[in-house]
């Protein structure tokens, strides 16, 4: 069955307060399903919906295959499609659908049980307003952290993280660049592509995750980057100071040794330079 038959057939009316956009262009479902390694891995979808991607990602033959979705009818859909066979399943994948907010889901820390380390591919075309919350979540907050994502976003969100147009540093660019070996543009997706058709436009990114993160290290840097990113406005030296509790004095004098004014903004610090004010400053601050 083709998209807008499926559409039909189910009765599916798009519910806008949980982002329903479906996307009904094949190839860049395809695109999107060829921009990771899917066969023999184990693979998390994200609000699969009617399972447009699903169906690309089950055709790769992946080791498994988990799919976390928040709305009842659309679990309902995609076991009555796998039921009629027009989702099949391939011998080789261990599959299962969770019922579910991808927000309070935990993966398990293998979820092969046969492999001793965490090796999992994320893989969504989520609604737009939970965007960051996910790329935080999986990028930073959880034990079980995927090695690579793709991700579909609001085009504005993409080129903001990957500083297209000169778009200035951010907290959420700075986050992910911290926690990212390699943060790539796969594709555009104009908003005619899906159904119903959002008002703007969209892009797929792909990050990489770096092996090695440093739980404490990460919380340092998040702590104070967001501190600094709430009130960009404000002098960073006295806004340092009240949010960690140093002297002026004290940060001045680190700033001076980096070579930085007291009146640079956060926008213009990258992430090495940011990573060098928190390596002077750490040990100083009262948590
Ligand atoms: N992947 C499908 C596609 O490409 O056509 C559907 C995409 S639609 C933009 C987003 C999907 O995420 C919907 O099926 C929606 O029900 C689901 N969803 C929304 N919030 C969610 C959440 N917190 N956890 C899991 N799924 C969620």
């Amino acid at each position: 069955m083709h998209h807008k038959e499926i559409l039909k057939h189910y009765g599916i009316r798009a519910q806008k307060s949980l982002g329903q956009n479906f996307l009904v262009n094949d190839e860049i479902l395809e695109a999107i399903a060829d921009s990771i390694d899917i066969t023999g891995q184990d693979i998390l979808e994200i609000g699969p919906g009617y399972g447009a991607l699903t169906e690309k990602i089950l055709a790769r033959k992946p080791r498994s295959l988990t799919l976390v979705e928040l709305d009842k009818q659309m679990v309902y859909i995609l076991n009555s499609r796998i039921h009629e066979r027009e989702i099949v399943i391939p011998k080789e994948t261990t599959f299962r659908i969770i019922e579910g907010d991808v927000l309070q889901y935990v993966p398990p820390l293998t979820l092969s049980p046969s492999e001793e380390r965490e090796i999992y591919s994320v893989i969504a075309n989520i609604p737009y307003y939970i965007t960051s919350p996910i790329l935080f979540r999986f990028l930073h907050e959880l034990e079980s952290k995927p090695n690579e994502m793709v991700i579909l976003m609001q085009k504005e969100v993409g080129d903001k993280i990957c500083r297209k147009k000169w778009y200035p540093h951010s907290y959420l660019s700075l986050a992910l660049e911290f926690s990212c070996e390699s943060i790539e543009e796969v594709c555009l997706v104009a908003k005619e592509n899906f159904i119903p058709a959002p008002k703007i436009d969209s892009s797929v990114l792909y990050f990489q995750r770096r092996a090695e993160y440093n739980r404490i290290n990460a919380k340092d840097f998040l702590r104070i980057t967001s501190a600094w990113f709430s009130a960009p406005r404000k002098k960073v030296i006295s806004n340092l100071a009240s949010t960690l509790h140093i002297s002026k004095e004290s940060l001045a004098s680190d700033f001076q040794a980096l070579g930085l004014l007291d009146t640079v903004r956060a926008e213009e610090i990258n992430l090495i330079t940011w990573n060098k004010i928190i390596e002077k400053i750490e040990k100083k601050w009262e948590l």
